[in-house]
């Protein structure tokens, strides 16, 4: 039963996170007006406008112009229940602080990770909010990690994110990190503490690299890096303890 609500309410998050993920990057508002087709702009019934089954109906198509509605809309809408379960079954299968805190990572992780991969902007309406929310709920009683931890992986991620910006710039004259990946992972740093970050700040860099390295890089296009900083967050967040468990025992016989 739990499962089946966890379905419902991550798809309908998902759904929207993409109104989200259209609008705050062309600062319309995300509450008014209601979805409307992005080429026709005929507002969608609500009946058309059922999480993950209208895509599948409408075969991902506007009834009304047949505008090819991008699949990621679907992906979104399927990605984030499964976070959902994964997050809770990783939470100590119940409902508690933990699993709410980081139900409001997520949202604002999928929101960031889907708009900075399609233009290269982190908006800070998202990300300093979530510096605030991190440290603030470290006071709580019953949290994953201490006051002290969050603290500490926010000034962490800002100072490190921050030197290496500017040391790049110093040596190459070219931009590496920007302000928003700066802030992004200072947030981050916030929510999982001085561990996760030290996890995902090495592990996102890692990916990141291979990404560069295996696809090439065209220097004229930009490299969105937060994405990769999300990436690694929620894999430490779902799978941190597991993940740690292995790579120690690498060092065991
Ligand atoms: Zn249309």
């Amino acid at each position: 039963m739990i499962y089946f609500f966890l379905v419902i309410l991550g798809a309908a998050f998902g759904s929207f996170f993409n109104v989200c993920i259209y609008r705050i990057p062309r600062k319309e508002s995300i509450i008014f007006p209601g979805s409307h087709c992005p080429q026709c702009n005929k507002k969608i019934k609500p009946a058309d406008n059922i999480p993950i089954l209208s895509y599948l109906l409408l075969k991902g198509k506007c009834r009304n112009c047949g505008f090819k509605i991008p699949i990621q809309y679907l992906l979104v809408e399927l990605l984030t229940p499964i976070l959902f379960i994964l997050l809770y079954v990783s939470t100590g299968s119940s409902i508690n602080p933990v699993f709410i805190k980081y139900i409001i990572f997520i949202s604002a992780g999928m929101i960031i990770f889907f708009i900075d991969f399609n233009q290269q902007i982190i908006p800070d309406v998202i990300s300093l909010p979530l510096v605030i929310i991190g440290i603030s709920v470290s006071f709580l009683p019953s949290i994953d990690i201490t006051w002290k931890s969050a603290l500490s992986g926010a000034v962490f991620s800002f100072v490190v994110f921050l030197a290496t910006a500017y040391i790049f710039k110093l040596f190459t004259g070219r931009e590496s990190l920007g302000g928003g990946d700066i802030k992004l992972m200072t947030a981050i740093g916030s929510f999982i503490g001085i561990i996760g970050t030290i996890f995902t700040i090495f592990f996102s860099s890692a990916i990141a690299l291979i990404i560069l390295i295996v696809k090439g890089h065209d220097r004229r296009k930009e490299f969105p890096f937060g994405p990769f900083l999300i990436f690694g967050a929620f894999l430490y967040i779902l799978a941190g303890r597991f993940l740690t468990e292995i790579y120690l025992s690498l060092f065991r016989i």
